[in-house]
């Protein structure tokens, strides 16, 4: 079953500058798919198109049957909940909790208290982090920062995730255990995995 579909996108910024050009890509639930190219090469502008932070100048993009390209602003939630993003800068919540980090992601309020309980755990159980919930993020390792921002990002159960470049300011120890839970939730999930690397 075809998840997202690119065709024919095309993003200039105002600068003048041409980040993509004739982009095409159909990806299937059930891939594993590594968005590779050097830095420039626009792997973060067709990310952000895809969760809709900016918008091609031509061309469409359908995800899980919604229309990006089209979608009005007050209906880009609908867009997000199917899609977890992995930034490499990790962006917690410096205030809150390992487990507030990943419940406020939850959206606590349309959920009783149990139900968000119960798959916070979860997926802090899934990263390995089940001992450190009470902890603030400058607590806490880069590595472990990163799989409190994996958990956030799959918290809503989202059918893809998205990853850039998640490992890139880890070591290889690290590195290799933040891909070790991203090849897990692959399992069950479409994973689009940015990097540099080959
Ligand atoms: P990558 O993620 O592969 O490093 P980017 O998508 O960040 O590539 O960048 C692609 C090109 O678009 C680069 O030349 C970059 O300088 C340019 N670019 C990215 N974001 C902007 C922006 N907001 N305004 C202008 N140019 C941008």
């Amino acid at each position: 079953m075809e998840l997202i579909r690119v065709a024919d996108v095309q993003k200039k910024y105002k600068t003048g500058t041409v980040a993509l050009y004739d982009v095409d890509l159909s990806i299937a639930k059930g891939e594993f798919v590594f968005l590779i190219g050097p830095s420039g090469s626009g792997k973060s502008t067709l990310i952000k198109m895809l969760y809709r932070e900016e918008k091609p100048d031509k061309g469409s993009i359908i995800i899980g049957g919604i229309n990006v390209s089209k979608l009005k602003d007050r209906k880009v939630y609908l867009l997000r909940r199917k899609l977890g993003v992995v930034f490499q800068d990790f962006k917690l919540l410096p205030k809150l909790t390992v487990y507030e980090n990943v419940a406020f992601a939850m959206e606590v309020l349309a959920y009783d208290k149990n139900t968000v309980h119960k798959r916070v755990m979860e997926v802090l159980e899934l990263v390995g982090l089940k001992n450190k919930v009470r902890q603030y993020p400058d607590q806490l390792s880069g590595g472990e920062q990163q799989r409190v921002v994996i958990a956030r990002a799959i918290v809503k159960n989202p059918n893809i995730v998205i990853a850039d470049e998640p490992t890139g300011n880890l070591d290889s120890k690290n590195s290799l255990e933040i891909m070790n839970i991203i090849k897990a939730i692959s399992k069950e999930k479409l994973v689009i995995l940015v990097t540099h690397e080959v």
